[in-house]
């Protein structure tokens, strides 16, 4: 099973995420879920770079000095490169294996990013989107919806802040427009959680959907 973590900056998906691994592996509760879902290991994983390739393109994407000179294109086919590596040397052989695999970003923030927060076409990043993954797509995508403000000041709190979370209030409002759309298209695959809330809160309520989800 593929479980995607997406939301806007400062939506907290990297703790939530690892907080889902502890309950999966650590908790009974997440062990019965794990023998229905006949999910052997759990694993962590991200976009970009899940892979040592992909690490280069995250530190070719991310790193200060490249921002400034990188063209929208380039960024987009830079993101896809680095999830055709993930999908065929990470995701697929080991959701093969019948593993669990928990994915910090996957296509939506293509759309969201590169399509909404950037205006780049939005057939196209998804017929690219369909190339890098190759057909691949979430069994489950947990999008944490904060509000945008809360989510950019909580990076500046954890001092993470990065140039992307530089990038002006009006980018990040468009990059939350795009989840939201995508969450209306795919309501099936896309659960909301209101990522305002309380860590602890948030959590029980991932823990809630992923039963609700592969139990029934
Ligand atoms: O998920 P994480 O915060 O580690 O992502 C790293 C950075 O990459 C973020 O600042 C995010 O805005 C950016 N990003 C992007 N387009 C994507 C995926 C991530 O601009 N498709
Ligand atoms: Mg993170």
């Amino acid at each position: 099973k593929l479980i995607v973590f997406e939301g806007v900056e400062g939506c907290g998906k990297t703790t939530q995420l690892r907080r889902l691994r502890d309950w999966l592996t650590q908790s009974s509760w997440g062990e019965f879920l794990r023998e229905r879902i006949q999910g052997e290991p759990v694993m962590v994983t991200r976009e970009p770079g899940g892979t040592s390739l992909g690490l280069e393109l995250r530190r070719l994407l991310l790193e200060r000095g490249n921002q400034k000179t990188i063209q929208e294109r380039t960024e987009l086919l830079l993101y896809a490169a680095d999830r055709a590596q993930h999908v065929e040397e990470l995701l697929k052989p080991n959701l093969l294996k019948g593993m669990v695999i928990l994915c910090d970003r996957f296509t939506d923030s293509t759309i969201a990013y590169q399509g909404y927060g950037r205006g780049l076409n939005l057939s196209l990043i998804s017929q690219l989107n369909d190339v890098a993954t190759n057909g691949l797509k979430s069994d489950l995508t947990v999008w944490l919806d904060i509000d945008v403000e809360i989510g950019l000041a909580r990076k500046r709190e954890q001092g993470e802040v990065t140039i992307m979370e530089e990038a002006n209030l009006d980018f990040h409002l468009r990059v939350q427009q795009g989840f939201t759309e995508l969450a209306k298209a795919h309501p099936l695959r896309i659960i909301r959680v209101d990522a305002n809330q309380d860590e602890e809160l948030i959590a029980e309520q991932i823990q809630i959907i992923l039963n609700t989800k592969f139990t029934q």
